[in-house]
């Protein structure tokens, strides 16, 4: 059973879903940067895709400058404040710190550094020099993550940027998809709000860009084209009944409940089915909402790609687990009753199912994080090419081949964290920097 009961005020929900990691005062942000040992060549630094120089900036906390060590922050990470709270810190940073090998508590990175930018942000400190403006022009499709950190980088460097984006707000999965105990929507777009106000990019909102048209419009407006356009929908999981009212994907609840938590319908009996982290994610939020959840993975615990950090915290909310278990069917009568279930057999690093293994599990709405579609039309008019799995081709510069377009984030990796999309935007800023000095 869950541990929480169900929400029925904005007050009760944001009790149920209270920041996991609370932002420090002055004294505990002193304290904790007093631990760190400044490691030469600190493993701390190399564990971070973005690169930040972390004992640096625990340093400047240490010695009340606070505002420095928000700019060394920021000068690797566009998204500083955000990724302090939603990155997997437990097996980034914090998994590499040198404490570890002690048996000692691992520096709080994570919170360090909101502590650090959570000051620049309230201050609106200037943390951001712009190079003399040049003449050329870079449209941004996408502004999650990766797209913001390259338009934030191309600004910086003097370029003129236009973010088109589909949605009506900015940060893509970093504001639609992050639980909300891990970081509020307020702080996501203050950052964003941040960002724009120094470095002066463009976000054209409820803009797709989703037709022949529009795609030749925009290459012939501008010099370069970076595609941080993400994933899609949860893809079909092929389960007979997976369209029955109840049956959701992962990424459509997780949205629903981040953008309209007390709207969105949240079941008394809740089967999640998947085993990577956005499954966990729909676990802890659909037990947060006091639903009875239990997650179904078809291989064993070791085998799910979710952090085993974010196992614990599902289990900690409540949920239970079964694993070795497919669902077969989803049934009901128009709306979800209940789900057939096989048991599996792992010969080999084969599945199969157990003969004579299955079992009926009643629930009200079944969750699947089966993974999201790859958002692929129109692309091959530009030449733009894709691998097997769907995602976007580039070379090691984040070049589409021989194009002007580049791309980043989540539609080039398949799906990775925040900060591997903040971490590919702006190196693909650099490329295409070089790019537009090089061709024109
Ligand atoms: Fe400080 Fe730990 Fe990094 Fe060493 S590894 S610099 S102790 S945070």
């Amino acid at each position: 059973m869950s541990d929480f009961r169900r929400p029925e005020t904005i007050e009760e929900y944001y009790e149920n879903f209270a920041q996991i990691k609370p932002l420090m005062n002055a004294t505990a942000a002193y304290y904790e940067s007093s631990r760190c040992l400044f490691c030469y060549d600190a493993p701390c630094v190399t564990a971070c895709p973005t690169g930040i120089d972390i004992p640096l900036f625990i340093r400047q906390i240490g010695t009340g400058n606070v505002t420095g060590a928000a700019r060394t922050i920021y000068s690797s990470n566009y998204f500083g404040h955000t990724c302090g709270k939603v990155c997997p810190t437990e097996v980034l940073c914090e998994g590499a710190c040198v404490y570890n090998h002690q048996d000692v508590k691992p520096i709080e990175i994570g919170r360090l550094q909101s502590f650090a930018s959570t000051e620049a942000l309230s201050k609106g400190e200037r943390l951001f020099i712009r190079m003399p403006a040049t003449e050329m022009k870079v449209a941004v499709i996408g502004a999650g993550p990766a797209g913001i950190a390259c338009a934030c980088e191309l600004s910086a460097l003097g370029h003129h940027v236009e973010i088109f984006e589909a949605k009506s707000r900015p940060s893509g999965l970093a504001l639609h998809g992050t639980a909300p105990y891990k970081i509020t929507n307020q702080e996501v777009l203050d950052e964003v709000t941040f960002l724009q106000e120094q470095l002066g990019f463009q976000i054209h909102y409820n803009q797709p860009i989703d037709t022949i048209r529009e795609w030749k419009d925009l290459d012939s407006a501008f010099d370069a084209v970076f595609l941080g356009i993400g994933l899609g929908e949860t893809r079909k999981a092929g389960i007979p009944g997976e369209d029955m009212k109840g049956c959701i994907g992962a990424t459509e609840f997780i949205e629903g409940l981040k953008t309209s938590p007390l709207e969105t319908w949240v079941g008394k009996q809740v089967i999640v089915v998947g085993g990577g982290n956005t499954a966990m994610d729909a676990c802890s939020e659909s037990a947060r909402m006091g639903a009875d959840v239990i997650l179904l993975y078809r291989r064993d615990k070791d085998s799910m790609s979710a952090y085993h950090f974010e196992y614990d915290m599902i289990r900690d909310a409540g949920a239970r687990a079964m694993f070795n278990t497919v669902v077969i069917e989803i049934r009901g009568n128009e709306k979800v009753r209940e789900v057939v279930c096989s048991k599996t057999i792992v010969d080999n690093g084969n599945l199969s199912i157990a003969p004579d293994s299955s079992f009926i599990l009643p629930c009200d709405m079944v969750i699947k994080a089966t993974g999201q579609e790859k958002q692929t039309s129109l692309l091959d008019l530009f030449d733009i090419q894709y691998d097997g799995k769907g995602c976007i081709v580039t070379d090691e510069y984040h070049r589409c081949g021989e194009t002007k377009y580049f791309a980043g984030g989540d539609a080039v990796n398949g799906g990775a964290e925040v900060v591997n999309a903040c971490a590919e935007g702006k190196a693909a800023a650099q490329s295409i920097n070089r790019y537009l000095l090089k061709e024109k």
